[in-house]
Parts: C-alpha cells; structure tokens; sequence
C-alpha cells in the first residue's frame, strides 16, 4: 500500500502522461491506467468535484479550440458560451482589431478601411496581435481562438506560434452552416447591431474571402486530424450541446 504522498506523486506522473492521450475515450484510458480506484487519485489531486465538470478536466487541465465559421455561422455567440463553460480566455481576433480601432492606435488605423471593406487585413499584423495575445499568462489553461486563422498562411503561422510557446490545440471546431441560412441571418444582425462592416457590399466580400480563402483551411485541418465539424443549425442551445459533445475525450 502506497502512503498517500507516494500515491499522488504516482498519480502525478500518470496524469502528466495521459496528457499525450488526450483524445481517447476518458473511460478506456482511466480504468485500465488506474483500476477502478482511480476517482481516488482525482480526489487527491483536490478534483473531487469532477464528476460536475468536463470529463476532460479529469486528466487534463487545459482546453484550446480553434473555431471555425462562417460570418453570421455564429461562432462569436457560441465562443462566449464556451468562455464561460470552459472558464478560458476567449480571443476573438475581429474583437482585437475593433478594439485597436476604437483606440485609434496605428494598428488600428491601418485595419480600419480594409475591416470596412470585408476584406482580410494584413497576416503580418495579425501574427504580431496574436503573438502578444497568447503570450499571456492567462492562456495557460487554455484559450478558444474565434476568427483565426482565416487563410491557408495565417494555419501555417499558426502552427509555427504554437510550437514557439510550446503549446497546440486539442481541436478545430468547424460550425457548419448553409450559404442561405448565413446571408438571413446576418441581415438580421445588421438591422439590430448595425455593424460597421455589415453593409450589403461589405457582407458579400466577406462571404466571399470566406469561401476562397478560410474554406480551405478547413480542409488543412480535416487531412491533419485536427478538424470536428458541428451543425450549426439550430437552436442556440442545442448548437452549443452538440459542440459540447464534439469536444468530449474520444470524440
Ligand atoms: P465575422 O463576423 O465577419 O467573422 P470578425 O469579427 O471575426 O467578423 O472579423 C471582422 C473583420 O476583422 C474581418 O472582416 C477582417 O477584416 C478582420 N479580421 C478578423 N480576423 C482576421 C484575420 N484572422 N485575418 C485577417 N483579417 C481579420
């Protein structure tokens, strides 16, 4: 019989390897690793309230999504939600740059007109805005990245940030929604928060930089494995249910 110390420590170095597991089905990798006393361990790693929160929370204590969709698919509504849910800093690149334009930084002032227009603005200001973003330490437990990386370069840069802060991501979450469905709904959004960048003209080039330049990222991350494609029909509820589910262990 191991002295509880012992114990946690053994527990300890486990954990750390099933970190590299992420992915498998909690159940398949905790009862064989742990035997059917592992909720235990989780007790004295002071995770006895697992059982209330994500199963991934169990043996890991990070979550990093990339989300993926469309304008108007959704995705700045689900990724609030999931902030909360996941208790991770949210980073919303269109917010950055609005945010960068409110103050009137140079930054800023070079966005504003490209941002009016629908199109993408620089990948070099971007990496910069991120680079500083998620080098904070609020990041460590995770983040959800809503609105990069939106062209094929920016995927590539992305990869390469990462490694330089030795992180990854544990999924790309795609919200799949129809072309129609897209062009209702933000016309709607238009009358009601009369965004700057959702004049008719404005919403058609985005739809478009989407279609040619972000399609194809998802299919980057669909041959790397990383991709999870969710409904994005629906109910907001049951929209974020099924994301809930996609991002579970073993998914
Ligand atoms: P949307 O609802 O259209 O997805 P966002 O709030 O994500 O809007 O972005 C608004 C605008 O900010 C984009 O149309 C683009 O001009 C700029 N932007 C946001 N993220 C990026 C990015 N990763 N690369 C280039 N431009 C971006």
């Amino acid at each position: 019989v191991l002295e509880p110390e012992q114990e946690l420590r053994a527990g300890q170095d486990r954990f750390d390897r099933l970190e590299g597991m992420r992915g498998a089905p909690a159940r398949r990798v905790l009862e064989p690793e742990f035997g059917p006393g592992y909720g235990k361990l989780a007790v004295l790693r002071g995770q006895a309230q697992s059982s209330a929160r994500p199963a991934w929370r169990l043996w890991s204590d990070s979550m990093r999504l990339v989300l993926l969709g469309a304008p108007g698919s959704g995705k700045g509504t689900q990724a609030a939600r999931l902030k909360e849910h996941l208790q991770v800093p949210h980073i919303s690149t269109g917010d950055l740059l609005r945010a960068e334009v409110a103050a009137g930084s140079p930054l800023g002032l070079a966005a504003k007109e490209v941002m009016a227009r629908g199109e993408l603005v620089s990948d070099a200001i971007l990496l910069g805005m991120l680079e500083d973003r998620l080098s904070r330490p609020d990041t460590a437990g995770g983040f959800i990245l809503d609105g990069y990386p939106r062209n094929l370069a920016q995927a590539d840069a992305l990869d390469g940030l990462l490694t330089r802060l030795k992180q990854s991501f544990d999924y790309a979450v795609q919200l799949d929604v129809p072309m129609e469905l897209l062009v209702e709904r933000i016309a709607g959004r238009a009358k009601a928060e009369g965004r700057a960048d959702d004049s008719p003209e404005s919403v058609r080039t985005r739809l478009k930089v989407y279609d040619d330049q972000t399609a194809p990222v998802i299919e980057y991350y669909r041959q790397h494995g990383q991709l999870t494609v969710v409904d994005g029909v629906g109910d907001l509820d049951d929209v974020f249910t099924r994301i809930l589910e996609a991002i579970q262990p073993g998914h």
